[in-house]
């Protein structure tokens, strides 16, 4: 095969070609270069470093103030001020105590004298029956005792009355009250002193039927009667006493 000739001029201009062509992929492999590197960020300037503070001069140190010594007087004059404080103190918390347990038995207490109390009566009343089924009632609750109100509500007396009596029996000893907190408000307990002698406890006792019971006395010294030496009262104690213990 014949190899084409080309005429010079015909060749330069392809050279010439060749080499715009080389120049301009030339140009554009480094504008691609360019835009792929990408720009190497600065570092930030470090902020200012805060200035340290130094630290203030001590202030100057107070010259220390000796206490005085007291005197004898001094102290003495001080203890005494405390002694008071504490029993004024002491005082007013014993004040207060006896303000919150206050009950309306107490105003009553301070109203009447130990007399009135003692010979108090309710308008219309027998006094001696009430006082015989009060002490029975309280008596049924042995030593537990039994809350007043309930008391005044079974015998349909008002507070005032039912307190008085209470009162009255305590005067007399038949009864003791104790002080009680009840449902946060003080009231009181009513206990049987003295358990009222019951008519059944003096069926067949000799002295019902004795004929000497209206010269029997304690006063009495034997043989007289008297029933600190009466057989028949001791014999009447003995049998009552086994049939208790049946
Ligand atoms: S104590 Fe004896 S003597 Fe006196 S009244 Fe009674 S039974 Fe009679």
């Amino acid at each position: 095969m014949k190899k084409k000739e080309i005429d010079p001029e015909t060749a330069n201009e392809i050279k010439k070609e060749l080499a715009e062509l080389r120049a301009q992929l030339e140009s554009q492999k480094k504008l691609k270069k360019k835009a792929a590197k990408p720009k190497a960020e600065k570092p930030k300037k470090k902020a200012a470093k805060p200035k340290e503070e130094k630290p203030k001069k001590k202030a100057a140190k107070p010259k220390e103030v000796k206490p005085k010594k007291k005197t004898k007087a001094e102290i003495n004059a001080a203890k005494k001020a405390a002694k008071a404080a504490k029993e004024k103190e002491e005082a007013e918390a014993k004040a207060a105590k006896e303000a919150a347990e206050r009950t309306p038995e107490d105003d009553l207490e301070e109203q009447f004298s130990d007399e009135q109390i003692r010979n108090f009566q309710i308008e219309k009343m027998d006094m001696d029956k009430l006082t015989n089924k009060v002490c029975e009632i309280i008596a049924d609750f042995e030593d537990k005792g039994m809350l007043q109100s309930d008391l005044w509500k079974k015998l349909k007396l008002n507070s005032r009355d039912g307190s008085r009596l209470a009162l009255r029996l305590e005067r007399r000893g038949l009864i003791s009250r104790e002080k009680i907190l009840q449902k946060g408000r003080w009231t009181y307990k009513l206990i049987i002193e003295q358990a009222p002698i019951k008519l059944e406890s003096l069926v067949n006792s000799p002295c019902l039927t004795c004929t000497v019971e209206q010269k029997c006395d304690f006063e009495n010294s034997y043989p007289e009667p008297s029933p600190l030496h009466c057989q028949l009262i001791e014999d009447w104690v003995a049998v009552d006493l086994s049939k208790k213990k049946k």
